[in-house]
């Protein structure tokens, strides 16, 4: 509301500006307005050829020549004082109007012979009235007759008035007449530019209009016909006039139809508008035919022509103002002004009103102030333009930052995915916050980021960009550890100024808590230098990458400990059996391509049947997981152990073969009977059998692994706790 009345008060002193201009240009041309020494002078009609006397005005000052064929003859009587007060001639001057032939007469005396369509060099450029010079001798009663004959109804009005002062009214004419034409050309030569410049069409109506009006003017002001090079357009006559009136009137309402939008507004409205703009310029149209037997009828539909334009215009600016358009209000203004002006000017020409110079010309002044007003606030339109335009930068922009945004989340999400599928367990939260950093930095604009997580999975995970080392890290967070968690805690982002380094510097620090279950918390904490806040839409994407983060590293643990459940045996976290067949086929693959040794160990618990029922399964449990830690403990890096069954494990030797294996069972052997393992305050002596088999030439893993069983079968029948190597063939 404020922004509304705000735009219509820079309207106001838009439009106030613009009349002050006009105004100052009136007063300009005005000057000293000319004090009328008038010779009161009375008319009297007479009767002409056909036996008609024409009409008088109330005043019997003003005659109205009724355009029909002949002439309009009435007598007009003045009394000039004596000679001998002034040298100055008279003169009558009668304001220029459309009539075909203009004189005076006085018995043997006959005045020069004026016609609209006939200019007279001598007139000059733009001439306001008729003038006729009296013989300088003339003093006393005089009683003249005027002739007239028109193309068109007219009302005249000739004064007697000094010959310096008939001038002066030509010279304020002229001056009035070149303001006007110039400001309309000039708004025409704007509309032009400004047609160029925006390539909207309603420029070019508005160049349309505005010459269009140009040549009304000058046309029914009777200065068209004195520019040498249109005096061709005189051979119209009154019916050119009409023709250019017709235009007129049907391309203003054209002009205030585009200028408020009404046809999107009002569309009923509009069409009947623009039904009767073409009405109008068919009629134009019929007028420049020069059909005599029409002429009558053209001119009365002229006059309503005039009539339904100008409710028309009135109609569209109220409207226009109404919908608060640029400019309406001070429009709808000037359009009252331009009809008031028009009808006060008939009521002068009929002696209602006093004579006023700038009445005379009044309604064509407001009608170019009108144009003028208007041209503001078409030109209005280009700041519309701006305004759309910037919109479409904006939109452009926010949709660039989101698809920026969206190839970020899903480079993201993929490098993610990538990265933490290789990742070693421990790695894994460190890889998922580095890159959460890498991606979303650059995105929020951030100079520092730290993404800070306490008890997450049991980790501790601290990572900053740029990196900061630990001593920087602790520096960034280590005071406010608490003031964070307590952050943490509440779920909601929030930011707030900070001061850094020592320079006292301003920055902006947003805190974007890591969803995570408590007691486990954590933060993203990200710093941008300047107090140019985070927007919301920066912290609901840190937000979303922090989410993503966090569901990755879900996923890579979770992929992990199926992994290992799928490959582990639950009892003695040792390889299961399937496992072990997996990598026997490796291995021996391995061993094969390489051209070394492998060798294969069945390592079996002696008498275990008789623990477990001795001391219950629970300690059987315990044996195993022991045994299998030791078994363990006993084994290379590169060796393999796993549970092959009940209480049978096996250990795959790669790069050993033979006496190295035997060793290596020996050892293993030696080791579990050392174990000095207690259960409920007693010490179990347990003792495993080995069997040894190393692979033979083109020996698949199935047929080394029988040996090996069988190997150890013999260990078994040779009195247990005993290491025995399976021969290349068991007889
Ligand atoms: P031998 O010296 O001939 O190998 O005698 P043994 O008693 O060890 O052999 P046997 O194959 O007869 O018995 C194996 C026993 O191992 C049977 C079973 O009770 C026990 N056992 C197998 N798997 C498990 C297990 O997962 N937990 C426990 N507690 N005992 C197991
Ligand atoms: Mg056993
Ligand atoms: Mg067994």
């Amino acid at each position: 509301m404020r922004a509304l009345r705000h735009s219509s008060r820079h309207e106001w002193l838009v439009a106030g500006c613009l009349l002050i201009l006009l105004a100052l240009v009136a007063s300009a041309i005005a000057g000293g307005m000319p004090n009328a020494e008038l010779i009161p002078a009375q008319l009297q009609a007479t009767l002409d050829q056909r036996g008609t006397a024409p009409s008088i005005s109330a005043d019997g000052q003003a005659l109205l020549v009724d355009g029909g064929p002949g002439d309009t003859v009435a007598r007009m009587h003045f009394t000039l004082p004596a000679r001998t007060q002034r040298s100055d001639p008279w003169v009558v001057w009668v304001e220029r109007k459309p009539v075909e032939r203009l004189q005076l007469a006085r018995e043997e005396w006959h005045s020069v012979e004026h016609g609209f369509f006939r200019p007279d060099p001598d007139d000059g450029p733009l001439p306001t009235g008729y003038v006729f010079a009296l013989p300088y001798d003339w003093q006393g009663e005089v009683d003249l007759e005027i002739r007239a004959a028109g193309g068109m109804p007219v009302v005249l009005r000739p004064r007697v008035i000094g010959n310096a002062e008939a001038w002066r009214v030509e010279r304020q004419g002229v001056a009035i007449s070149a303001t006007i034409y110039a400001s309309l050309f000039t708004l025409a030569l704007l509309a032009l530019a400004l047609f160029s410049a925006a390539r909207d069409r309603l420029f070019m109506t508005l160049f349309g209009c505005a010459t269009l009006t140009l040549l009304t003017f000058s046309a029914v002001n009777g200065h068209l016909y004195q520019v040498q090079g249109l005096r061709w357009l005189a051979g119209w006559g009154v019916q050119g006039l009409l023709a250019l009136q017709f235009l007129l009137c049907a391309s203003l309402p054209q002009l205030l139809l585009r200028y408020a939008g009404t046809r999107r507004a009002h569309p009923a409205t509009a069409r009947a508008i623009d039904i009767a703009c073409i009405v109008m310029a068919a009629l134009a149209a019929v007028c420049l035919l020069d059909l005599q037997p029409l002429a009558r009828w053209l001119q009365s539909l002229a006059m309503v022509a005039r009539g339904v334009a100008a409710l028309a215009c009135l109609w569209l600016v109220f409207d226009a103002a109404r919908r608060r358009i640029p400019m309406g209000w001070p429009l709808a203004t000037l359009a009252v002004l331009t009809i008031a002006a028009s009808v006060a000017r008939r009521l002068m020409l009929h002696g209602y009103l006093d004579n006023f110079p700038w009445l005379r010309s009044g309604d064509q002044l407001a009608l170019a102030g009108a144009m003028a007003i208007l041209a503001v606030g078409v030109i209005n339109r280009i700041s519309d333009y701006r305004d759309q335009r910037d919109r479409d930068q904006l939109a452009r922009l926010d949709s660039e930052r989101r698809m920026q945004r969206e190839a970020a989340r899903s480079d993201l999400n993929a490098t993610l995915q990538s990265k933490l599928r290789s990742c070693s367990e421990g790695d894994i939260e460190w890889t998922a916050f580095h890159q959460l950093l890498e991606f979303l930095v650059p995105l929020v604009r951030a100079e520092k980021a730290v993404v800070l997580a306490r008890g997450y999975h049991g980790q501790d995970v601290q990572v900053a960009v740029p990196a900061v080392g630990r001593a920087g890290a602790e520096a960034l967070v280590g005071k406010r550890e608490l003031s964070l968690k307590r952050h943490a805690a509440n779920g909601i982002p929030l930011q707030q100024p900070v001061t850094v380094g020592d320079g006292g510097g301003v920055a902006m620090e947003a805190l974007v808590p890591l969803p995570i279950r408590a007691p486990a918390w954590g933060v993203l904490l990200l710093e941008r230098a300047g107090g140019e806040g985070f927007t919301t839409d920066e912290l609901a994407l840190a937000g979303e990458f922090v989410r993503l983060a966090l569901v990755h590293v879900d996923q890579a643990l979770t992929a992990i400990q199926l992994r290992r459940s799928a490959e582990l045996d639950a009892l003695t976290g040792t390889f299961n059996r399937r496992t072990i067949d997996q990598w026997l086929v490796r291995s021996f693959g391995e061993a094969e391509r390489d051209g070394r040794p492998i060798s294969v160990l069945f390592v079996d618990m002696d008498h275990f049947k008789a623990i477990n029922d001795k001391y219950g399964h629970a300690c059987g449990d315990h044996c195993l997981r022991v045994v299998a830690q030791g078994l363990r403990a006993a084994l290379g890096d590169d060796d393999l152990l796993g549970r092959y069954g009940g209480e049978e494990f096996i250990a795959v030797l790669p790069a050993r073969g033979g006496a190295a294996a035997r060793m290596v069972g020996e050892q293993l052997r030696g080791d579990i009977e050392r174990l000095a393992l207690e259960w409920e305050d007693q010490v179990l002596g347990l003792t495993v059998s080995v069997g040894v088999a190393t692979r033979l030439r083109d020996e698949d893993p199935r047929d080394t692994i029988d040996r090996a069983d069988k190997a150890l079968y013999a260990a078994k029948r040779g009195g247990r706790n005993r290491v025995h190597v399976a021969p290349a063939v068991f007889s």
